[in-house]
């Protein structure tokens, strides 16, 4: 087999945006970074790719929240470095059923978190969008300041260019097949399909839907990480209606909890469109993807919550784009952070599982995963304990049926 003859400090695996913002955070630290990914940079085959993601701070787990603090700053520094902007501001808007028990657990952790919000009652949601979002009478509103769009693809493409100029070196169109400790020279080896060799002090494996499979290839360690395929829904806003839903209209990013989690940002990427999807979808096999179209459920669903919610501003008859993505799932939603250990020890580390939720904290996450491979911890205050790759074995939850069980109670 050939060997690259280079050494690396850290050689990442997958080039998504959890791996790119890591070699970003290695190089940017001095160290000699490697990124290698099986397809085109930018492709559309994982979980990184379109147009927007949402940031917000309301999440039910305290955890979140500060690293979805830390990367809001993160992000406003990074855009300063590359020179142009991936993070357009707005407020976040969540609404339910006002006894669902994780809107009132993203209440509490505001109020314990100081996070400034204000919790709404019907009428006074109406009066805040001026007209502009419904709720029934027995739901309630919260409003938050922390919430806007990430623009996905050109963030990825931020976090590769920023790493290429601290010196990193970028490698598309290499699948890894194996990770394996030197046994000569110490440190990790790196074999590629193409039979190519790289070796690195250290290694970071963020590998998105594809984490299951090479874990257990590489450690024997079985990981319930489930993709699901899912759409992006984009819908048409009734014509005259379209400034309504701007950011500078003053529209925030929402989710709505309860049954389904409808969640969408504000016309931003398509004139005359508003992102609306349910944060739901269908295990598959990233190997053999089936592209299937949007299941008329799901859209029936969406149809009637826009009806709802957008008091007739927005056409609820179809939605007028699809795009398909992955998520990673996790039983318990949580992502998964930590070294391989056993025979890899603290050499080998991965970050995966972001179950639909985790480009929000890119930043955030990519210095973890770069502390964690050059110093062999997640960095001072930085609480990982939720994040164990060994939290599902003899646990129930992470049994893999039980789990597929959930998942097809979700969609
Ligand atoms: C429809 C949709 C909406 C979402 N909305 C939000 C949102 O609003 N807010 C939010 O915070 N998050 C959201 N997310 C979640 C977020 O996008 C993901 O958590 C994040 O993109 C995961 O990134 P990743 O790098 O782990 O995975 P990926 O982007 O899939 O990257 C993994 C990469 O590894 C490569 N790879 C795999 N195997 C190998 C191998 N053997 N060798 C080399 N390379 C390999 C893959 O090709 C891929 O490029 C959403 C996700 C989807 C799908």
């Amino acid at each position: 087999m050939e060997n690259s003859g280079e050494q690396f400090d850290v050689i990442v695996v997958g080039g998504g945006v959890m791996g790119s913002s890591t070699a970003y955070q290695i190089a940017k630290r001095g160290f000699k970074a490697l990124l290698l990914e099986q397809f085109d940079f930018l492709h559309h085959r994982g979980s990184s790719h379109g147009e927007s993601r949402t940031i917000r701070a309301t999440y039910p787990e305290p955890y979140y929240s500060s690293m979805v603090m830390d990367s809001s700053k993160l992000w406003e520094e990074t855009q300063s470095e590359i020179g142009y902007k991936v993070y357009f501001k707005t407020s976040q808007f969540d609404m339910g059923p006002s006894d669902n028990k994780s809107l009132r657990a993203v209440i509490a952790n505001c109020e314990s978190d100081s996070i400034p919000h204000r919790v709404l009652d019907a009428h006074q949601v109406f009066d805040e969008f001026s007209g502009r979002i419904s709720i029934p009478e027995n739901w309630v509103g919260v409003v938050s300041e922390v919430g806007g769009v990430i623009k996905a693809t050109k963030a990825v493409s931020m976090f590769q260019t920023l790493a290429i100029k601290h010196g990193a070196v970028l490698r598309d169109n290499t699948e890894v097949e194996n990770i394996e400790r030197d046994g000569l020279r110490g440190g990790i080896s790196v074999s590629a399909k193409n039979g190519e060799k790289f070796w690195g002090k250290k290694c970071v494996i963020t590998v998105g839907a594809w984490m299951k499979k090479l874990v257990k290839r590489i450690a024997g360690i079985e990981v319930p990480i489930q993709p699901l395929e899912t759409s992006v829904l984009y819908w048409r806003i009734k014509a005259g209606h379209e400034d309504d839903f701007t950011i500078s209209g003053g529209f925030p990013t929402f989710a709505s909890y309860g049954e389904p989690y409808i969640y969408g940002t504000p016309m931003l990427e398509f004139p005359g469109l508003i992102k609306i999807p349910v944060h739901a979808g269908q295990p598959c096999d990233p190997e053999e993807r089936r592209w299937e179209p949007t299941a008329p459920a799901v859209v029936e669903m969406v149809k009637e919550w826009i009806e709802g919610r957008f008091g007739g501003a927005v056409e609820a008859a179809a939605p007028v784009v699809a795009q398909s993505c992955m998520y990673s799932m996790t039983a318990d939603e949580d992502f998964v952070v930590d070294f391989v250990g056993g025979e890899m020890g603290k050499e080998v580390v991965v970050g995966g599982g972001f179950s639909g939720h985790g480009f929000k904290m890119a930043p955030a996450v990519g210095r973890i995963l770069a502390e964690m491979a050059l110093r062999g911890e997640a960095g001072e205050g930085v609480d990982i304990k939720h994040f164990g790759l060994r939290r599902f074995l003899g646990n129930p939850k992470g049994n893999i049926k039980d789990f597929e069980d959930q998942v097809n109670f979700c969609c």
